[in-house]
């Protein structure tokens, strides 16, 4: 048992009715115990944040900016600790939670310099009309919910947490239930640090935990990563109160591959597209989309790619890519091997789950999947690719656009002008040409389509968090 709620500046021991039992996915065995937070410690969590709100938005930016350059700091030097965590409660191989802990330590640091450059931005407006004069003010939007899934925790709730403290809000952070102890190291760095009391709060629990977040309405704000159905919920939470929300949500992304590729490259691209994470990415480029003058090369090489990854314990062995995180998204994910049978669907990798302790599946390919298809219309979040081939560049758009989601999608092509052509029409948040899943924190992260509401990261993931006030002033 751990006492991991931290509000008001302290730790304590959840009040709540669920017990949310930690688990290794390597093994499948339990390895930590908790009690949720109540709805009771979730309203102490926000009357928490209302109070240190006045005083944390007249801290200087200077002031606050060192506070985020704390975290960047601390995370650093709690480095192996996390990685640890990460490969234990996720299953990520050490090569991912390395980047995650790097990922989340550059968005503390790049905030604290937009945190600095924040007094700049109030300035006056020209106005065309005599008489008057205008000037701008960026408040922080006020106390704000954050609710993060499992598959990146320290970096989801980085993007949230570094602008929302770099604007001025203060927050309360719920972590999910899967993975409820690699956040409880921002409240740690948060004590470390000396921050006041309350700008940050974390409150740890199930679906319950999350909605007597979501309703509440000592909120100004939420900010939501996760599901659609959840999101769904969210949202008409935040609608009974007329506030503003920001949902980050599901995607089933298109990888388009032309047929000047290299074949052996473009093979690279499509597994890290797919198995990063053991496919648990909501950017995951689910759908592979091959032209047909490529397609009789590219597929075996694909499949003896897949088939030759190693997958494993990421504790004890070397591995390109660990177990599913969860027992859950391992039922979900055998669940669509099923339907694929069921379907009469082509199997050319993987389709079943690893006859071994832990929650472990096989790198999967679908080729020739019809449209109709529930594996290509659904985000299954989990290392299962599904192709088709398509003939111009025209209907390579239509079948990527052709989806209820819009987060983001690769094209390869060694004709960059096509490259360039294809990503502007392309209806996501995020088009990567000739390379996969590459982030950084000064570009926008989301989608549109229904893959959510708003964008994270960059100065937009700023603005996300602030209100604009202006003043106007009449000089007669
Ligand atoms: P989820 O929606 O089940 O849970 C997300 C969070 O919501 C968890 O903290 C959970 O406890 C909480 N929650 C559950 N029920 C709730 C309720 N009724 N009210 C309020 N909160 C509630 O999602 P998940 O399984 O943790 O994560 C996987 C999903 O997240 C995928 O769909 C993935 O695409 C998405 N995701 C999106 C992004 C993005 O940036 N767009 C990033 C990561 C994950």
């Amino acid at each position: 048992m751990t006492t991991p709620h931290y509000i008001d500046g302290r730790w304590v021991e959840g009040q709540g009715s669920d017990c949310i039992v930690v688990h290794n996915p390597s093994d499948g065995q339990p390895f930590a115990e908790l009690m949720a937070a109540s709805s009771a410690q979730v309203d102490q969590a926000v009357a928490a944040a209302r109070r240190a709100l006045a005083p944390w938005k007249t801290v200087s930016a200077t002031e606050r900016a060192t506070y985020l350059r704390g975290f960047a700091e601390q995370l650093g030097q709690r480095r192996d600790e996390l990685i640890a965590l990460q490969m234990r409660n996720n299953g990520k191989p050490r090569h991912e939670a390395e980047i995650d802990l790097d990922d989340a330590s550059a968005t503390f640091a790049y905030y604290a310099d937009l945190a600095e450059q924040l007094p700049a931005k109030n300035r006056d407006v020209p106005l065309a009309a005599p008489g008057f004069t205008a000037r701008t003010r960026l408040e922080p939007v006020g106390v704000v919910g954050l609710i993060v899934p499992w598959n990146f925790p320290l970096v989801t709730s980085a993007w949230k947490l570094a602008p929302a403290l770099a604007a001025g809000c203060t927050v309360v952070l719920k972590p999910s239930e899967i993975t409820p102890l690699i956040e409880q190291a921002y409240g740690q760095i948060a004590e470390v640090l000396g921050l006041p009391a309350g700008v940050l709060n974390i409150v740890g629990g199930k679906a319950e935990t999350g909605a007597a977040l979501s309703g509440h309405n000592g909120l100004d704000k939420l900010s939501f990563t996760g599901s659609n159905g959840v999101g769904s919920q969210v949202m008409r939470a935040a609608a009974a109160q007329c506030r503003p929300i920001t949902l980050e949500l599901g995607g089933k992304s298109a990888i388009v591959v032309f047929d000047d590729c290299d074949v052996d490259q473009a093979v690279e691209w499509i597994v890290a597209g797919i198995t990063w994470n053991a496919g648990q990415m909501c950017s995951a480029t689910s759908r592979l989309l091959v032209q047909e003058g490529i397609a009789d090369a590219l597929l075996p090489r694909l499949q003896a790619a897949l088939v030759a990854l190693r997958v494993g314990n990421p504790l004890t062995e070397e591995v390109d890519m660990g177990p599913l995180t969860s027992q859950a998204q391992w039922l979900k994910v055998a669940g669509y091997f099923a339907t694929a049978r069921e379907e009469g669907l082509k199997c050319l990798a993987g389709g079943t789950a690893l006859d071994r302790d832990g929650w472990f599946v096989s790198p999967t390919l679908y080729v020739d999947v019809p449209v109709s298809s529930r594996l290509w219309g659904e985000e299954i979040f989990g290392p299962v690719l599904c192709a088709r081939r398509f003939g111009s560049e025209a209907e390579a758009i239509a079948q990527a656009n052709d989806s209820r989601f819009g987060l983001v999608a690769t094209v390869c092509s060694a004709d960059l002008e096509r490259a360039e052509r294809v990503a502007d029409a392309l209806e996501v948040g995020h088009v990567w040409i000739n390379s996969v899943q590459a982030v950084f924190v000064e570009t926008s992260w989301g989608g549109t389509k229904g893959s959510g509401i708003g964008r994270e990261l960059g100065p937009w993931g700023l603005s996300g968090y602030q209100s604009v006030k202006h003043v106007t002033r009449c000089l007669g």
